[in-house]
């Protein structure tokens, strides 16, 4: 039988104020209806959880058919500050203790019953901390604008760790980057803008940053970790060049490095590190993008002439977005399907000429361009046909499958899909390179928009200056978690970096899941992050001097190729599934869900019934809960999508139809994992930091986990992971720390280093 509401006896307005019986509740009847926290259901809920005496006294006013007036919260709140005074800095009340102080003051002994009522009251309205007794005697006035403060750590420390072992490179590149002549010029028209893009590429080429990651005998210095520094460093400038860079050495050079052997080595990598031999990275067709396996370009072997015939044997096969490919590359890596005698082997990558030292298309090939883009319009795109084209043997990159001059065909991988999987998975650093690339451009438009919020005012108190962007709750909400959000992923990112350079070729599974998610993570976290500051910026943001209308058109695609974020969020998920192969030995993917789907049950058991309940700061601020909330998220969004693929297996479903059905599970869990990730490698930095480091990171950390908590709330509470209380702890604590975060916001956007020359929009000068 429902529960009967209880009965609210009438109030007689404004008297009982002076009751002191009432006196040690105030504060929290006043936090409860000034800031409109309390819903009429829960009023109701917490008077049936008082005592009959706290009933009667409070229960007048907890009746939502009437809320105390503006006049009597007014009231209140003077009685609340003429009994207690303003708290010095150091005094550390909660409501509970203020509402002790007050009863104190009075000579009023409070009874069990009302600390039991003051306590249930408290946990209802989601503050346990010191902050809101502080802000009710102290700052309930409009809040008083932050003034910028002293860094509370050195800036320059913080650059340098950020750097990490790559500072005098990065160093080098950034005075490169800042001289006059690399700046864009916007009077320039598409061709002119290419060839001023090919001309820097050069100059970067001539300095030896291309080369890095190639052998030392090709001109490099073998040092792959060096080469991605200079990417991300790279995008602070102008992204045409980034990409042009990144086709060149990264994409072409790094196919040949990854899938040729030593002959392939010599022959080119010295002229491509140099860019005397432009090339193209020659993958996706029109017809096929994403879906790499079902290439349909040929190259059929003839054992008559010792030649590959490369043959696009339709319109949806050519070659598309190719890079390099419309006016400067002269030859492709062009990935095609293998066919040999009566066999076919798969999707190999060889080397085709596409153009001549003239610039006409190669005899055989044709090109064109693929136009004006969105954005990165200094990189020539371009689409190729190939008809019959003959290239010789050798041009295969042969590293994992050989064919002998008969035709006969060799590998060292004998599982086809294995052998693609490997193969793909060399190239794994052009997608490391994009995350990094895309948060270097995040940390642009963070750096542009904090630095203008900070002086721009807009409104204020009548009579007095207006307040600083900066200092609205609502800038700082949307521009402090991505903030924190753009340091934590700075780690991560960092370590997969070191883990991708300290991996092999051959072993490298946990890498690409790792850089798949974080590639998907940071690529979206930029384009939101660009849009939001161009917003923070106002009309001025859309200026393009203030560079937000080309960070936004040239980040755009970074969700999309190398890899689209969507697709490579599943090949996450399936990864963390089979990931339990390793404990599992032989057991097939059935056996597999079905284990991970017995896991289930012991997952959602694990529920603690009082943490679920616990608001108070120490416990929201500690990694520990933040840590065990990511995990337990990871945990049981990947048993319990176990557990919906298994039955729809069980019931006859075809795999892959089941997993069509699983999507959004599957990319919720991908997306839980990398989360989970990103928050461990900042707990890892912060934790080998100096110590005024240590605290800026441990800050921006508990504001990066909180505000993921936050945000996913509805899950956690669909869950019962916590209660609305702690929901409501978590949201107050957020804006509290946006708060903290915006007065270091400034030096934590300087400790990017990015060169003013480089940041170049008036506005954050
Ligand atoms: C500026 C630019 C430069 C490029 N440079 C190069 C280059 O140098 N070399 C090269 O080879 N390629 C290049 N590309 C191509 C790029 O790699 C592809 O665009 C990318 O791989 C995506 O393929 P697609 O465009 O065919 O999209 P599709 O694969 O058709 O995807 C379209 C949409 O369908 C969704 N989708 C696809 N499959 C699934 C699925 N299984 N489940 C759910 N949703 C799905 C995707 O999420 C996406 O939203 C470039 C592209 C651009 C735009």
């Amino acid at each position: 039988m429902a529960e009967s509401a209880p009965e609210f006896a009438p109030r007689n307005p404004g008297a009982q104020l002076v009751d002191p019986a009432l006196l040690p509740f105030l504060p929290m009847l006043y936090v409860a209806w000034a800031d409109g926290d309390l819903s009429p259901e829960e009023m109701t809920a917490i008077c049936r959880r008082l005592g009959d005496d706290c009933q009667s006294l409070l229960g007048p006013w907890l009746d939502p058919e009437q809320p105390p007036t503006a006049v009597e919260l007014q009231q209140m709140l003077a009685l609340i500050r003429q009994r207690t005074g303003e708290l010095s800095a150091r005094e550390k009340l909660t409501l509970t203790g203020l509402g002790l102080r007050l009863a104190q003051a009075d000579d009023r002994q409070v009874s069990g019953e009302e600390r039991q009522a003051l306590v249930e009251i408290e946990e209802a309205l989601g503050i346990s901390g010191y902050e809101a007794a502080r802000q009710m005697l102290a700052t309930r006035r409009p809040a008083e604008p932050v003034e910028e403060v002293e860094p509370a750590f050195d800036v320059r420390a913080m650059q340098r760790l950020l750097d990490g072992q790559d500072h005098e490179l990065r160093e080098r590149l950034r005075r490169f980057l800042s001289r006059p002549e690399l700046r864009r010029r916007d009077e320039l028209s598409r061709g002119e803008y290419r060839e001023r893009v090919l001309g820097w590429c050069r100059e970067l080429a001539a300095e030896g940053f291309g080369a890095l990651s190639y052998p030392t005998s090709c001109g490099g210095e073998d040092d792959a970790g060096r080469f991605i520094a200079v990417f991300e460093t790279l995008a602070f400038g102008d992204l045409s060049l980034l990409v042009k860079f990144g086709v060149q050495f990264g994409l072409f050079g790094g196919s040949i490095l990854s899938l040729g052997t030593a002959r392939h080595h010599l022959r080119y990598l010295l002229r491509v590190g140099r860019l005397e031999l432009p090339g193209c990275f020659a993958m996706t067709e029109t017809g096929h993008g994403s879906n790499v396996h079902d290439l349909e370009t040929v190259a059929r072997y003839d054992p008559e002439t010792e030649e590959f015939v490369l043959h696009t044997p339709h319109d949806g096969a050519r070659k598309d977005y190719i890079g390099n490919a419309a006016c400067h590359g002269r030859l492709a890596t062009v990935f095609a399907q293998l066919e040999a005698g009566d066999d076919s082997h798969g999707v190999h990558a060889f080397l085709v000429p596409i153009r001549e030292e003239d610039g006409r298309p190669s005899p055989g090939v044709s090109i064109e361009d693929c136009g004006e883009k969105m954005g990165l319009n200094g990189v020539d795109n371009g689409r190729l046909w190939f008809d019959n084209v003959r290239i010789p043997r050798l041009n295969l990159l042969d590293r994992f499958a050989q064919v002998a001059a008969d035709g006969s065909y060799r590998s060292q991988i004998p599982s086809p899909s294995k052998r693609f999987f490997t193969m793909l998975g060399t190239l794994v650093g052009g997608r490391v390179s994009v995350a990094l690339a895309s948060l270097s451009a995040a940390k642009s438009a963070l750096a542009i928009a904090v630095r203008y919020g900070s002086e721009r005012r807009q409104f204020g108190p009548s009579g007095e200056a207006e307040l600083k962007l900066l200092d609205y709750l609502t800038h700082q909400r949307r521009l402090m978690p991505p903030l924190a959000t753009t340091y934590a992923l700075h780690f991560a990112l960092d370590d997969l970096r070191s883990e991708y350079v300290a991996s092999s070729d051959l072993d490298r599974r946990e890498v690409e899941t790792l850089a798949a998610g974080l590639k998907a993570y940071a690529t979206w976290h930029a384009t939101e992050t660009i849009q939001v500051c161009r917003e923070c910026c106002g009309g001025q943001g859309y200026l393009a001097a203030n560079r937000f209308a080309d960070l936004k058109a040239d980040t755009e695609i970074f969700t999309t190729f190398e890899g689209d974020n969507t697709v490579l969020l599943q090949l996450v998920a399936k990864s963390l599934l089979t990931g339990y192969q390793h404990h599992f030995g032989q057991m097939n993917f059935l056996g597999l869900v079905r284990f991970i789907a017995d896991q289930a049950t012991t997952a959602i058991a694990e529920l603690n019934p009082v943490t679920t309940r616990l608001t108070h700061e120490t416990h929201l601020r500690d990694r520990e809960f933040h840590l065990g909330a990511f995990g337990w998220r990871e945990q049981h969004l990947l048993a319990t999508v176990a557990r919906r693929l298994k039955k729809r297996i069980d019931d006859g479903m075809e795999t892959s139809r089941a997993f069509i059905e699983c999507q959004d599970h599957l990319m919720a869990t991908a997306r839980a994992h990398v989360e989970r990730t990103v928050l461990a490698s900042l707990t890892a930095a912060e934790e080998s930091a100096a110590d005024d480091l240590r605290r800026m990171l441990g800050l921006l950390g508990d504001l990066f986990a909180l505000s993921r908590i936050e945000s996913d709330r509805g899950w956690f509470l669909e869950q019962g992971y916590f209660e609305p209380s702690k929901a409501k702890a978590v949201r107050k604590l957020v804006n509290r720390l946006c708060r903290e975060v915006r007065q270091q916001a400034v030096p934590l956007v300087e400790a990017f280093g990015i060169p003013q020359e480089l940041l170049a929009a008036p506005i954050a000068r």
